[in-house]
């Protein structure tokens, strides 16, 4: 089969496309098919190494397809069945061997891309909104590239939960996509300054909770838009991880609470995992939810799509399309 391996932690350019033997599922595990891959921010982290894997390694976490063979003992899904997951590293390839239980069966509504652009980034937002802060109605938030893959997704979720939105991005035309998505407010934080903005929206009062997936560049000023005891959801550290941070500066700045989730701890039972999936799929067949693609490229381009990514070129998800 075709896959994406990387050799050596550095940039895209290690992203080589090789031929490797189909891979032999384990005991309680599915071999899968792959017809369409999700590209998420995390891969590249895994690429570069700040978040280590042992070498060489496919990347890659999301995808969705056929289930083609099974190892022993698998009991959750059978050959030919449809289906996604979001947690399984090697699916930058033609086929994943994925554990059982991570294996989301699909709808038949719901088409391969349309699972491969939601699962890990819908569920992401899924918990963001509902467990790690439960969004209130009437609330006001604050969330960071709210045109990115996660942004437009959370910017829904949040507008469902009937909050007031205000998103930041870089640029002109991602503040008419996060509009599009439902921001009721968008800063271009590239230009703007975020903090008073924010302030100056919220009448000096501050947000309940600010969802920050930027990370370094914006941690600091994500904690001056709180409202007291308002909750910092840090997610992600696209433009770096933030450095370490004293409990003392949280009573300072009005007895916030800080938080650094991560997915896997939202989805760590099958059945937290299907409640999700199922209210996306909901969602996305009512209409409810707009998966936003903005680009799909063949897998052997996954080069082209990191770079994409780092450099702030992308809105919504990007997908990989084996060929
Ligand atoms: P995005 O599509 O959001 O892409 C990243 C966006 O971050 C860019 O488009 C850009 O938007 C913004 N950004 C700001 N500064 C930088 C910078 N210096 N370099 C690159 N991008 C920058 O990616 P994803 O939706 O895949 O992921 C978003 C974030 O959420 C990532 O940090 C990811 O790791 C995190 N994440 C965390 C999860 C968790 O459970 N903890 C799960 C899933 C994702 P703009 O141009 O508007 O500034």
């Amino acid at each position: 089969m075709k896959a994406i391996v990387v050799e050596k932690y550095g940039g895209a350019a290690e992203l080589q496309y090789q031929e490797k033997p189909i891979p032999v599922p384990r005991p309680h595990s599915a071999l899968v098919r792959l017809y369409a891959i999700g590209v998420n921010y995390i891969d590249i982290y895994h690429r570069t190494g700040l978040y280590p894997q042992v070498l060489p390694f496919t990347p890659g976490l999301e995808a969705a397809g056929v289930v083609e063979a099974l190892g022993e003992g698998v009991s959750l899904c059978k050959v030919g069945d449809r289906v996604a997951f979001a947690s399984a590293i090697g699916s930058y390839a033609e086929y994943n061997v994925v554990p059982e239980e991570q294996l989301v069966p699909l709808p038949d509504s719901v088409s391969f891309e349309q699972a491969a652009a939601l699962m890990l980034q819908g569920l992401t937002a899924h918990y963001l909104v509902t467990s790690t802060y439960a969004v209130q109605p009437g609330e006001t938030v604050l969330i960071h590239a709210a045109a990115g893959g996660v942004g437009l997704l959370l910017t829904q979720l949040a507008k469902l939960r009937g909050a007031r939105v205000i998103g930041t991005v870089s640029t002109e035309a991602k503040a008419a996509l996060a509009r599009e998505a439902g921001a009721d407010e968008v800063i271009i934080y590239t230009t703007q300054d975020f903090v008073a903005e924010t302030r100056r929206l919220t009448e000096r009062e501050g947000v309940s909770v600010v969802y920050d997936s930027v990370g370094a560049d914006t941690f600091e000023g994500s904690l001056s838009v709180l409202k007291p005891r308002g909750m910092l959801v840090s997610f992600g550290n696209a433009s770096g991880v933030v450095p370490p941070v004293s409990p003392l500066l949280l009573s300072q700045k009005g007895s916030l609470f800080l938080t650094r989730p991560s997915l896997t701890h939202y989805i760590a039972t099958r059945q937290e995992l299907l409640m999700r999936a199922r209210d996306l799929f909901t969602w996305l067949e009512q209409g409810t939810l707009r998966l936003y693609i903005s680009q799909k490229l063949s897998l052997c381009a996954a080069k082209d799509a990191h770079q994409l990514l780092e450099s702030r070129r992308t809105t919504g998800k990007l997908l990989l399309i084996p060929e």
